[in-house]
This record gives C-alpha cells, structure tokens and sequence, in this order.
C-alpha cells in the first residue's frame, strides 16, 4: 500500500508541485508558471490527483518568500523551508544515513533545522539572525552582523561588486536563488579572486554552523545551498573551517538544493503528520 502527499513549494513567480511516495520519493510534480493563486495551485492540485492512482493522504505547503495576506491556505499543512529541505534530503537525498545535524539552508533568505538520529526535530526560527559580529553590517532585524546580512542574496551581490565579478544571475521564472546558483561555482576554476571571496564566505557560514550546533548540542553539520557541489571550493572551504571549530565531528554534509526539495519536503513532512 503507497502512502502519497503533495507538496506545494510558493515562490514569488511560481509555484512547484510534487507528489510524493513515502517510500519512492518524489513521483509526479507540475508547475504553475505564473504568480500562484491559490485557485491555480488547486487546479494544479486537482490535475495531479486525476494523474494518480489513488489519491493523496495529506496536502503540504511551503513559502520561501513572504505570502500574499489574502491567500486562504487552510487546506494545507504549512512547514517552514530549512525543515522541508532536511526532510526530502534526509529520506530521499543526499543526507540519508545522517545523525545528529545542525542544518542551514542558504538562498534568497536563510533557514536552520535540527536533526537528531536522523529525524528532522524543529526548524531554528533565529537561524538567519544567528550574531555573528556585533560591529558587522546592519540587518533588516535592526541589529548588526547577522548571520544573513552576510550570505543571503543582497550580501552576494554586494561581494561580486566588491571582487568586480558580476553575478550572471538573473532571478526569474525557473531560476530561484539565482544569485547562489551562479556562486556556487566560483573558485573550481581556479579563480583566485573568487577563491580569495569564498574564504570570507567560509568563515560566515562555519560561524553560523558552529554556533547553531553548539546551540542544539549537536556535532554533525549540514549546508544546502543551491547548486553547491560537495567538493566544490566553497563547501570545503566551509568543511575545512568547521574541522577547526568542532575536531572530532562527523564531515560536514552538502547539498545542492534539489528544485523539488521544498515542495518534496512539504509533502513528507505532511504525510509524517497525517499518519
Ligand atoms: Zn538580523
């Protein structure tokens, strides 16, 4: 007997639906390629259902940008990004077999999660305004060096300026975190600016990974940034740095940020609920 849920990932421009075997992972998915409304996501919603053999036990739902007020989402669960992406890549991506995890996710905002024996625990609501450096940058939150005001989009293009290297990135339709898309392969190829910018970088995020698992007295870390590959530059810049911070602890666990994580992640964490 399969047990599936769809999960719904909102975007500012779209939205990305996935359907989603406890077992199998993700089966199906459509997207709706306009600024969703709840009616489009429905019918996206409907379309899948009719495309299914039986139909789906639970309706999950995530945002990684802050929703219109007048959208009614009571049909769905709603679960908060960072522990979407923990869930579809603990059970069916590239962190199966993990601990204990403090996990970040880095894109258009920055999201944290907590992961005992492999199972997701909470999402870390101060994952983004983790104080990192109290005469850093102001933040939007009003106090100085958050952990966001350093990694998340505004702070990538403001680095690319300072290393004059433009970002390539144009955010749009099908390029979410574009601006992290286009990083995260800066520094392979021997870019000794890039390489040189990546180190400050690496020391923003092993501070934010040590600081969130000293909180949650957890030893394993885990990174998701969109298109990061694990022996990439950055990612073992990051690995290099925490080996420093936690000797002893298990390597530093990559992701690159699957499309369908959020919406697939939705729909696990919907289905775990529903049963
Ligand atoms: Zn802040």
């Amino acid at each position: 007997m399969m047990a599936t849920a769809i999960g719904v990932e909102l975007r500012r421009d779209q939205a990305l639906l996935a359907v989603v075997d406890a077992q199998l992972g993700v089966i199906d998915q459509r997207r709706v390629l306009q600024p969703p409304t709840m009616q489009a996501i429905l019918q996206g919603v409907a379309v899948l259902q009719q495309r299914a053999r039986q139909p789906a036990l639970a309706l999950g739902l995530t945002a990684t940008t802050a929703g219109d007020p007048a959208q009614d989402c009571s049909l769905f669960k709603v679960f908060e990004p960072g522990s979407c992406l923990a869930m579809a890549e603990l059970h069916h991506g590239a962190w199966q077999g993990a601990g204990d995890l403090a996990m970040l996710a880095v894109g258009s905002d920055v999201w944290g999660a907590v992961v005992h024996n492999g199972q997701l625990r909470r999402p870390d609501p101060h994952a983004a305004h983790l104080p990192l450096d109290p005469l850093g940058p102001r933040c939007v939150c009003k106090n100085r060096g958050c952990l966001k005001s350093y990694v998340d989009a505004t702070a990538l293009r403001q680095l690319a300026q300072l290393g004059q290297m433009p970002l390539r990135a144009a955010p749009g339709v099908l390029r979410p975190a574009a601006e992290h898309r286009d990083w995260a392969g800066r520094g392979d190829r021997h870019d000794t600016r890039a390489a040189w910018l990546n180190q400050g970088l690496a020391d923003h995020l092993a501070h934010g990974l040590h600081l969130l698992a000293r909180a949650h007295g957890v030893q394993g870390t885990a990174l998701a940034w969109p298109g990061m590959q694990p022996h990439g530059h950055l990612a073992q810049s990051v690995a290099v740095r925490l080996q420093a911070l936690l000797p002893g602890a298990p390597p530093l666990r990559v992701s690159a940020w699957p499309d369908v994580a959020l919406a697939h992640g939705a729909a696990l964490q919907a289905l775990a609920d529903a049963a």
